[in-house]
């Protein structure tokens, strides 16, 4: 049996599509591999969205082309392979197959013409494809990652991602239910839904409000949690599900990217920081305790100082609890690399130094004071060190306790007894509330 290494770079998005192409490649017969060195096929899932992570691919390849030999297959899969095509496999004559992420229902056809030594591209866009008949292959575990909607129809100038997924496009309700509760039944009870804009899904029928409350109410299922959500979605109808769904988690991922109105309407986010604010008090009022997150871009095309001041006067504004923030990388096809007033890397690093500054004094402000409080936690796997179990509260917190690994999939009362500023450590305060 020929076994398929792969690797996965970038967002949860990418995680699931190769849960997916080891749903596929199973399906013809390849079994999983997760050492590249006993490997027929190695294929790597990339992300675009900045230049620094497509410069880590092509270095990998040099790496992973070491463990191949004679027949086997050396392949480049997702947003970066979408972006490049064929010019990809001229640039990196090591690559054998570059697959987009609506082709990979083509993998097993095309990595046998690879293996027979023709190098071989599929990038075509196929805005029906949702995979519904391919079950996907997960890590077992009390957690799962369900796509819930593919592609973008948003243009934020910065974004490749609309270029690399397509147009955007949502499974049916049912399709959607039907995977959660084969999921509750083998023992998962958290599931996150997966879509470049969640909140904006809509299967014709049904919209995102439709949808919480319907995998909400999937037996089994304890938590319900969604990303990335686009501000301006959260309209009121996906606010009261989420108020009247009780597995839904009080966590909120909200990109806000930048805190200047001048910076937001160069990047067309459709939304002002008003706007934004209003959201969040929105989501405030809803889900008490609710925690949020964000992402943010500094050193856009034309920011100033002044308008860079205004993101970090927003940090506070919010109250977020954690932001991803991010240089500007330029992304060539995207409208804002035509934008002028490209600003010094020096610049933009010196801007992203103090950010983060801020967003960590916040952040460590905010978990102090958790620090006594009791959460629902579940448990979900051994932590990296010190032989503790990892687990998550509803909140989005992680939390270190000393359980034994056949701990994982519980839910534990725990008291928050200290944090790193991030992360936290906890203490069981009473028996087991459930066990899966
Ligand atoms: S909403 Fe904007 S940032 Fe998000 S994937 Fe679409 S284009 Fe990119």
């Amino acid at each position: 049996m020929k076994r398929v290494y792969i690797e996965t770079y970038g967002c949860q998005m990418n995680v699931a599509d190769s849960e997916l192409m080891f749903g596929l490649l199973g399906g013809a017969g390849y079994a999983r591999a997760d050492d590249p060195a006993e490997a027929d096929v190695m294929l790597v899932n990339t992300c675009a969205v900045r230049d620094n992570a497509e410069q880590r691919v092509i270095g990998r390849m040099g790496e992973l082309q070491r463990h191949k030999r004679p027949g086997d297959v050396l392949g480049v899969v997702g947003c970066m392979a979408q972006r490049l095509g064929p010019a990809l496999l001229e640039r990196v004559p090591r690559v054998d197959l570059v697959v987009g992420p609506d082709a990979y229902r083509n993998l097993a056809d095309l990595i046998g013409l690879a293996g027979a030594g023709r190098r071989v591209s599929d990038t075509s866009f196929r805005d029906w494809e949702h995979y519904e008949d391919v079950p996907p292959v997960r890590e077992p575990g009390p957690t799962a990652f369900v796509t819930v909607q593919r592609g973008c129809d948003y243009r934020c100038t910065f974004c490749i991602v609309p270029y690399t997924r397509g147009a955007e496009r949502s499974r049916r309700l049912a399709d959607v239910v039907r995977e959660v509760a084969e999921l509750a039944a083998s023992g998962t009870s958290e599931v996150t839904l997966l879509g470049q804009t969640v909140n904006s899904y809509h299967d014709g029928t049904h919209d995102f409000a439709d949808l919480l409350r319907a995998v909400g109410a999937v037996g089994g299922i304890r938590r319900v949690r969604f990303t990335s959500p686009y501000p301006t979605e959260f309209t009121l109808r996906v606010v009261e599900a989420m108020e009247a769904t009780a597995a839904v988690c009080e966590h909120v991922h909200l990109p806000v990217q930048s805190g200047s109105d001048a910076v937001l309407r160069r990047m067309l986010r459709r939304y002002t920081r008003r706007a934004y604010l209003e959201v969040v008090a929105r989501l405030r009022a809803a889900i008490p305790g609710v925690t949020l997150s964000t992402d943010i871009i500094v050193g856009f095309p034309g920011e100033t100082e002044a308008q860079f001041e205004e993101t970090l006067s927003l940090i506070a504004e919010a109250d977020f609890d954690d932001a991803y923030t991010f240089k500007y990388s330029a992304r060539e096809g995207t409208p804002a690399v035509r934008l002028h007033d490209h600003v010094p890397d020096g610049v933009a690093a010196e801007r992203l130094d103090r950010l983060i500054e801020v967003v960590r004094a916040n952040a460590r402000r905010k978990n102090a004071g958790r620090v006594g409080q009791v959460h629902e936690v579940l448990v979900e796997r051994p932590a990296r060190r010190g032989g503790l179990m990892l687990g998550r509260t509803r909140t989005n917190h992680l939390v270190l306790l000393d359980l034994p690994p056949s701990a994982a999939g519980e839910y534990h009362r725990c008291r928050l007894t200290g944090t790193t500023g991030s992360t936290f450590t906890g203490a069981v305060v009473t028996p087991t509330l459930a066990v899966l």
